[in-house]
C-alpha cells in the first residue's frame, strides 16, 4: 500500500489497485466455491462442413452461471490461470466434454468430433499427457474424435518443448488445432514443424469478409496456407450467409459461428441438429 498521500495520484492509484485486488480475491473465492459445488457448465458450438452442411463436430465452451448472470470465460479463465485453479477446472472440462460427446454421437447416430480448449498453464503442465490419456481411457472415446485447441502464443516461447508436448499428445491419437490463427506472433515459419491437424482462422478475418477483393485475399491466402500444409481449415465467427458462402467458395472446410449455431447446452444443440438433419 502506498503511504504517501500528499500526491493525490498515488493515493487514487493505490485505491484502484486495492479495489482491483479485492475483486480478484472475491472472484477467486467464488471460483473455489464453484469448483466444489460443480457450478460450471459446458456449452457446445456446432462445427459444420461448409460443403455438405453436415454437423461434423462441436467445441466445448465453459460457462459459469451465477445469480448475477453468466460469467464468461474471458472474465475468469485468466484468474483461473494465475491461481492455478485452471487445473481442477480444466480436468473437469476435459472429462465432461468427452463424456458428453460420446452421448452426442450416440444420439445423432454418427461420430462427432469434440474440440476442447486448453489454456497456457494446462498446456505447459507436466501431467497433461497423462491426464488426456486418462480421460480417453475412462470415457472410451475414439481418440481421433478428440481435438485439443491451443493458441500460437502457447508454442512460441519454448518451441522445442512445445513440439514435444504436441507430439506426445498426437501419439495418444488425439488431434491438435491452432486456435485464433493469425492473431498471435506469427509462427508461420514454424507452422510446418507443428504436428497439428487443424487451423482455426480467427474471427477477426471472417468479420472483414464483405466481398471486396482486398478483404477476401487475406483469408484466401490463410486458407491456402493451411490446405497447402495438409491441414483442415476452420473459420471461426461466421455470422451471416454472405460470409458462409464466401468461405465455402474459397475452399474453407469447416465453419463455426452464430450463423451456423450459437454455443448451447448439449440437449438443445442436439434437438436443433436432429431437427435440421431430419428436415433436409
Ligand atoms: P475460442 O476458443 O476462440 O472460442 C470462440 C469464442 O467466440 C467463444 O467465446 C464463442 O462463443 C465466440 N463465438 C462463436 N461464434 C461467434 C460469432 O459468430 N461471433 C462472435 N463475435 N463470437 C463468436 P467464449 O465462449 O466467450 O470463449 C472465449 C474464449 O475463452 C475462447 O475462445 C477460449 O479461448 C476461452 N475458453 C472458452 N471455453 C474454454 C474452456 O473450456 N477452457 C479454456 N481453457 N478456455 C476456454
Ligand atoms: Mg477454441
Ligand atoms: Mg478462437
Ligand atoms: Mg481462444
Amino acid at each position: 500500500r502506498v503511504k504517501r498521500e500528499g500526491r493525490g495520484g498515488y493515493r487514487f492509484f493505490s485505491e484502484d489497485l486495492n479495489i482491483a485486488s479485492a475483486k480478484r480475491v472475491r472472484l477467486e473465492a467464488k471460483m473455489r466455491h464453484a469448483i466444489l459445488h460443480q457450478e460450471f457448465q459446458l456449452y457446445y458450438q456446432a462445427k459444420q462442413d461448409l460443403q455438405t452442411g453436415q454437423l461434423v463436430g462441436v467445441e466445448a465452451l465453459i460457462r459459469w452461471p451465477t445469480p448475477e448472470g453468466m460469467i464468461l470465460p474471458q472474465e475468469f479463465i485468466p484468474l483461473a490461470e494465475d491461481t492455478g485453479l485452471i487445473n481442477p477446472i480444466g480436468r473437469w472440462i476435459l472429462f465432461q466434454a468427452l463424456k458428453d460427446s460420446v452421448k452426442m454421437s450416440q444420439a445423432l447416430g454418427y461420430p462427432l468430433t469434440i474440440a476442447v480448449n486448453l489454456s497456457m498453464r494446462q498446456f505447459q503442465r507436466p501431467g497433461l499427457v497423462e491426464l488426456v490419456a486418462e480421460a480417453l481411457q475412462v470415457t472410451g472415446i475414439d481418440p481421433q474424435l478428440v481435438e485439443l485447441e491451443i493458441t500460437e502464443s502457447m508454442v512460441v516461447d519454448k518451441v522445442d518443448e512445445a513440439i514435444a508436448t504436441m507430439q506426445a499428445l498426437r501419439d495418444l491419437g488425439v488431434e491438435l488445432a491452432i486456435d485464433d490463427f493469425g492473431t498471435g506472433y506469427s509462427s508461420m515459419a514454424y507452422l510446418k514443424n507443428f504436428p497439428v491437424n487443424t487451423l482455426k482462422i480467427d474471427q477477426s478475418f471472417v468479420r472483414d469478409l464483405h466481398g471486396e477483393a482486398c478483404n477476401t485475399s487475406i483469408i484466401t491466402a490463410v486458407i491456402g496456407l493451411g490446405r497447402g500444409l495438409g491441414m483442415q481449415v476452420v473459420a471461426e465467427g461466421v455470422e451471416n450467409q454472405q460470409q458462409r458462402d464466401l468461405l465455402q467458395q474459397v475452399g474453407c472446410h469447416l465453419g463455426q459461428g452464430y450463423f451456423i449455431g450459437y454455443p448451447l447446452p448439449l440437449k438443445i444443440l442436439l434437438e436443433q441438429w436432429q431437427h435440421a438433419e431430419s428436415t433436409d
